[in-house]
């Protein structure tokens, strides 16, 4: 006969119970996802382990529970920007990629100015090379002083835009509540990190709002904090996502010759911005 565990242990073991519940409900999922893209899990190198560890915590954190989820009324004027000004001063606005529209440049320029913004978009393969997805920097040229944002085309065109829309988050961040460091990198193996930085998640608020109209809600609706049972909600509404925005940037997550590190670092990128859709509309309602 064997005697119970002393009340403190018991304690610590029921403490534990459902985190290890919840890490194996990730696991779970993380299989499933995996052998939807096709990544076989038998042959993973360092990279894609990286990027499945960054994927984890953007599957298993409750995005109601970040400190840094910007708060309703900053969510409520980001999300007027991205429907008056963003998305009715783009020519032909479709989605995330015409939001390098000249004409989207200078009217933002002119709301949120006084510096200049200026776009560069070119492939960076060199060095940093493709771990580098973006970055702005704060210059003083002349008397002007500008905003300016590097883009990698070197990436899927549908990682380019939303690199760009982060990206033109932290030049409306910077007007709306303050500047924050002078130069932040937009590197990848990073999501996790966002999660603790507002004007992070503010610049990613502002892609998540471009990407999920609000025509798209009913079908998203909110995501309930991943439990033991509840993956396959969560899968679903990953694949539904999946769906909706792979077709529009011609994104096959599936095809062999895009290497298997970068299709989980889509896959990772889409999770998140649907999270975070969420919960903006599940905190701001909006
Ligand atoms: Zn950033």
């Amino acid at each position: 006969m064997s005697a119970a565990p002393a009340p403190s242990l018991a304690k610590r073991i029921a403490s534990r119970g459902p985190d290890a519940l919840v890490t194996r409900e990730v696991d779970h999922l993380v299989s499933k996802l995996l052998s939807e893209i096709r990544v076989p899990f038998g042959s993973l190198g360092t990279r894609v382990l990286n990027q499945l560890s960054d994927l984890k915590k953007i599957l298993s954190t409750d995005y109601m529970e970040v400190p840094a989820l910007p708060k309703k009324p900053l969510v409520e004027k980001l999300a007027r920007i991205v429907e008056t000004d963003i998305k009715q001063h783009t020519p032909t606005y479709e989605g995330l990629a015409d939001l390098g529209s000249p004409e989207l440049i200078s009217h933002l320029q002119n709301l949120f100015g006084p510096r200049e913004l200026e776009l560069r978009a070119e492939p960076y393969t060199t060095g940093a090379g493709l771990s580098l997805r973006g970055f702005y920097c704060r210059a003083e040229v002349g008397p002007k002083s500008k905003f300016v944002i590097f883009v990698n085309t070197a990436h899927h065109p549908g990682a380019v835009a939303a690199t760009l829309g982060h990206e033109l988050g932290h030049y409306i961040y910077g007007s709306l509540v303050g500047e924050k460091a002078a130069h932040t990198a937009f590197m990848e193996g990073a999501f996790a990190n966002h999660l603790m930085e507002e004007d992070e998640l503010f610049a990613d608020s502002l892609v998540a709002l471009a990407a999920y109209g609000t025509d798209s809600l009913d079908r998203l609706d909110s995501i309930e904090q991943l439990k033991p049972g509840s993956s396959d909600d969560l899968f679903n509404r990953i694949k539904s996502a999946y769906k909706m925005i792979g077709p529009r940037y011609n994104l096959d997550l599936a095809k062999g010759k895009m290497a298997a590190a970068w299709r989980v670092r889509y896959l990772t990128s889409m999770a998140h911005f649907l999270k975070l859709r969420c919960a903006l509309y599940k905190s701001a309602g909006i």
